[in-house]
C-alpha cells in the first residue's frame, strides 16, 4: 500500500461534512484553506508524541490516537478557544492495516466528540510519532492567557490532580490499584477531557490560565514567571480522586498531584472581586474547580502544609 492509499484509505474524510467548521478546503491540495470565524482570532499548537516517551508503543492504537488528540485539545482548552481543525504529521514504522484502521477509528471518534476536522498532514517512515496540530477560535480579548494575573489573585485547579501520574504507574505496573479504581485511572491516561467546557465557563472571570501537562508546581511555575509573581499553594486543598485517595501512601499520592505529569486540568487565577461569580458556578454545579493557593509578590511556587513549608523532591517533569 503507497503513501496516497494510506491517507485515502485511513485518513481522507469528505471536506463537505466538516464545511459547517470553515474547511474550504480538506485533505488532498498541496494546503488546506480554512475560513476563521468573523472577528474571530486563531489560536494554534503543535505537539508531538514519541512512542515509549509519552505512550507505551504497545498500547491500543485507538487509545494512543483518542489521547494524542484530546491531549493538544486540552491546550486550546487552556487559551478558551474553541476547537475547529487538527493536522496530523505520523511517521510509522511499518504499514500495519489492522493498527491503521483502529487508530484511525481512536482518531475520529475523538473528532467528533469534540467537533473539530481533520485537514491534512504528512505521513512518513520510521519509529511511531505523532504530531498533532490543533487549531481553534477565540474572541480577541478573552483568550485565556498565562500572563494576566495580578497580586492578590485566588489559584484554583478543575477537578483533581495527580491520576495522570498515578495512572501511569498503574500501566507501567509500579503501582497496584484496586480493582474498583483501575477502569477509573485507565481512562483518565488515555482518555482525559480537555476542559473546554470549563474554560468557556470561564472568560471573562479567569486571570490567567493553563493546562496542567508536567505537573501543578512546574506549570503554575510557568504562570507565575509570566505574571512576574509567585503562588502559595496550601498542599492539604489539592483535590485528589477518591482513586488516588485511596492509596495506602499519601505523600505518593501528593507528590504525583504536585509534581507528575499528564493531568490535563486547568489551573487558573481570579481576582477576589471575580471570586463570588466563581464560587457561584462551583456551587452549583456548573464548574468543578477549587482553590488551592494565591498570588504573592516574589517569584516561583511554595507550597505549605499548616502554614509550614512542604518541602519537594521532584519538581515535575522535565524533557532533558
Ligand atoms: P505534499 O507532497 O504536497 O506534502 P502529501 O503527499 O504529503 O503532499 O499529502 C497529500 C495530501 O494528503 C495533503 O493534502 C496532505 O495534507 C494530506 N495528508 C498526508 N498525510 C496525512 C495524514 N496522515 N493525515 C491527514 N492528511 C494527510
Ligand atoms: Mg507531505
Amino acid at each position: 500500500m503507497g503513501e496516497f492509499e494510506l491517507i485515502k484509505r485511513f485518513f481522507w474524510r469528505d471536506a463537505a461534512e466538516d464545511a459547517h467548521t470553515g474547511v474550504v478546503l480538506g485533505i488532498g491540495d498541496d494546503c488546506a484553506l480554512l475560513q476563521v470565524p468573523d472577528g474571530q482570532q486563531l489560536a494554534v499548537s503543535v505537539d508531538t508524541l514519541v512512542a515509549d516517551v509519552h505512550f507505551p508503543a504497545s498500547a491500543a492504537a485507538d487509545e494512543i490516537a483518542e489521547r494524542a488528540l484530546r491531549v493538544n485539545l486540552s491546550d486550546l482548552a487552556a487559551m478558551g478557544a474553541q476547537p475547529l481543525w487538527f493536522t496530523l504529521a505520523i511517521t510509522l514504522p511499518e504499514t500495519n492495516e489492522d493498527w491503521l484502521r483502529q487508530f484511525s477509528h481512536g482518531l475520529f471518534r475523538a473528532a467528533r466528540e469534540f467537533g473539530c476536522a481533520l485537514v491534512g498532514g504528512d505521513t512518513t517512515r520510521g519509529p511511531l510519532s505523532i504530531t498533532l496540530q490543533v487549531m481553534g477560535a477565540v474572541e480577541p480579548v478573552q483568550a485565556l492567557r498565562r500572563d494576566g494575573a495580578s497580586l492578590g489573585d485566588f489559584v484554583l485547579v478543575t477537578h483533581n490532580l495527580g491520576d495522570g501520574a498515578a495512572a501511569l504507574a498503574m500501566i507501567e505496573q509500579r503501582l497496584a490499584v484496586a480493582p474498583e479504581h483501575q477502569a477509573y485511572l485507565h481512562q483518565r491516561f488515555y482518555r482525559p477531557v480537555p476542559r473546554l467546557r470549563e474554560a468557556q465557563l470561564l472568560r471573562g472571570l479567569a486571570s490567567a490560565a493553563l493546562d496542567i501537562s508536567d505537573g501543578l508546581v512546574a506549570d503554575l511555575g510557568h504562570l507565575c514567571a509570566a505574571s512576574d509573581l509567585a503562588a502559595v499553594i496550601d498542599v492539604d486543598q489539592i483535590p485528589l480522586s477518591p482513586a488516588l485517595q485511596s492509596l495506602a501512601d499519601r505523600e505518593q499520592a501528593l507528590r504525583w498531584a504536585l509534581t507528575g505529569g499528564d493531568d490535563y486540568e486547568l489551573c487558573f487565577t481570579v481576582s477576589p472581586e471575580k471570586m463570588s461569580a466563581v464560587a457561584m458556578l462551583i456551587a452549583e454545579g456548573q464548574l468543578e474547580a477549587k482553590v488551592i493557593g494565591e498570588l504573592v509578590a516574589g517569584s516561583g511556587v511554595h507550597c505549605e502544609r499548616e502554614g509550614d513549608a512542604f518541602q519537594l523532591t521532584e519538581t515535575g517533569y522535565q524533557h532533558f
